[in-house]
C-alpha cells in the first residue's frame, strides 16, 4: 500500500532519437532517487511534437531502458493519447481569461527577442497559438535539490509562454505539468538543460492551482570540449547490447564510489548493488559533467 505523499519520480524521454549518455544519466539518476526514496519510478513518453519525432524511437528507447535493467513501475504512458486531460486544462485558462489566442508571428515578436507581452500582430492568423498570460512581476523562486536555490522574472526573460501552438500541437510546458500532476509526480529529476523551464511549469501550476513537485536538475554531460552531448552530433545512442560499462559510466558521473559496484557481474547485481550504494549527497552540485570516455574509446556507445 502507497502512503499518498509517497515519491513518485518519472524519466519522460522525448522520442527524437536513440537514447544517449545524457538521457541514460537522468533515466538512472531519477531512477536511483526513486529507489533511495523506496518509491515508485515512471516512464513517460513525451511525444507532442510530431515533426522532430523519429519514427521507432520511442520502441527503441524503451528496449535500451530494459536492456539496462530500468523497468518502470507502471504502464508507460504516451503523451500523444493525452490530448483530452491537455485540452481540459487549456479550456480551464481561456476561460479564466489566464490564456488568450494569439496571432502574432515570430517576426511581429522579433522586435521584443521574441518575448511575447502583448499581441502586436497586424494582421489575424487563421491558426492562432494560445499562450498563458504572465504578468508584470511574476518571479518565480524555488529551490533546486541539486542545483540550489533559483530565481527567474518569467514575466521579463520569457513573457507569456505557448501552451499550444500554431501548428496545433501541444506545448512541451502545458503536457508535463498536466502530466505529472495526472501522474501524481513528487519529485522531477531531469537534466539541467531543464533548469530554465522549471519557472514556467511552476507558474503554470500555480494558474492552475496544482501542487508544485520538488525538483532536482542533474548536471548536463558535456564531451571532452566542452560541448553538450544531448544536442551535439556526437550523441551517439548508448548500447544496449552492453550496457555495463555505460552504467559504470552514469555511476562515476553522478558522483557515486565506483567500489560500491565494482563487483557487480551483470545489470542486476550493478543496480542492485547502486540502489544499496548512493548516495544523493554526492552528486555534483555543478551545471556540467564531462564525460570521460570519449567517442574514440568507442565502449558506452553503440557500434
Ligand atoms: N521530454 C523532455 C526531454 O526529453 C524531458 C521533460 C522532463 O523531464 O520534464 O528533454
Amino acid at each position: 500500500m502507497t502512503r499518498p505523499d509517497s515519491y513518485r519520480g518519472r524519466f519522460a524521454p522525448s522520442p527524437t532519437g536513440d537514447l544517449h549518455f545524457g538521457s541514460l544519466l537522468a533515466a538512472v539518476g531519477s531512477w536511483l532517487l526513486a529507489r533511495h526514496a523506496d518509491g515508485a519510478w515512471l516512464v513517460r513518453i513525451e511525444d507532442v511534437d510530431p515533426p522532430r519525432e523519429i519514427p521507432g524511437a520511442s520502441v527503441r528507447q524503451l528496449e535500451t531502458l530494459d536492456a539496462f535493467g530500468l523497468h518502470p513501475d507502471e504502464k508507460v504512458v504516451r503523451q500523444s493519447r493525452r490530448g483530452h486531460l491537455y485540452q481540459d486544462a487549456l479550456d480551464r485558462l481561456l476561460r479564466s481569461g489566464d490564456a488568450f489566442e494569439c496571432h502574432c508571428s515570430r517576426s511581429d515578436l522579433a522586435a521584443s527577442g521574441g518575448v511575447h507581452r502583448r499581441c502586436v500582430a497586424r494582421s489575424p492568423r487563421p491558426d492562432p497559438a494560445i499562450r498563458l498570460r504572465v504578468p508584470d512581476g511574476t518571479v518565480i523562486g524555488f529551490e533546486d535539490a541539486i542545483q540550489g536555490p533559483q530565481e527567474q522574472d518569467v514575466s521579463r526573460d520569457v513573457g507569456d509562454f505557448v501552451l499550444r501552438r500554431a501548428e496545433g500541437y501541444w506545448a512541451y510546458q502545458l503536457a508535463v505539468v498536466v502530466d505529472d500532476r495526472a501522474q501524481g509526480i513528487t519529485d522531477v529529476v531531469r537534466g539541467a538543460d531543464l533548469l530554465g523551464s522549471t519557472p514556467r511549469q511552476i507558474f503554470l501550476q500555480q494558474v492552475l492551482g496544482l501542487p508544485t513537485p520538488r525538483y532536482a536538475h542533474l548536471p548536463l554531460v558535456v564531451d571532452a570540449h566542452g560541448r553538450k552531448l544531448s544536442k551535439s552530433d556526437a550523441a551517439l545512442p548508448v548500447d544496449a547490447g552492453n550496457p555495463l560499462p555505460a552504467l559504470k559510466e552514469a555511476w562515476r558521473a553522478l558522483g557515486q564510489d565506483p567500489v560500491m559496484i565494482e563487483a557487480a557481474d551483470g545489470v542486476a547485481s550493478l543496480l542492485e548493488r547502486a540502489r544499496a550504494g548512493f548516495d544523493p549527497d554526492r552528486i555534483p552540485h555543478s551545471g556540467h559533467i564531462a564525460l570521460a570516455a570519449t567517442h574514440n574509446d568507442g565502449f558506452i556507445f553503440a557500434p
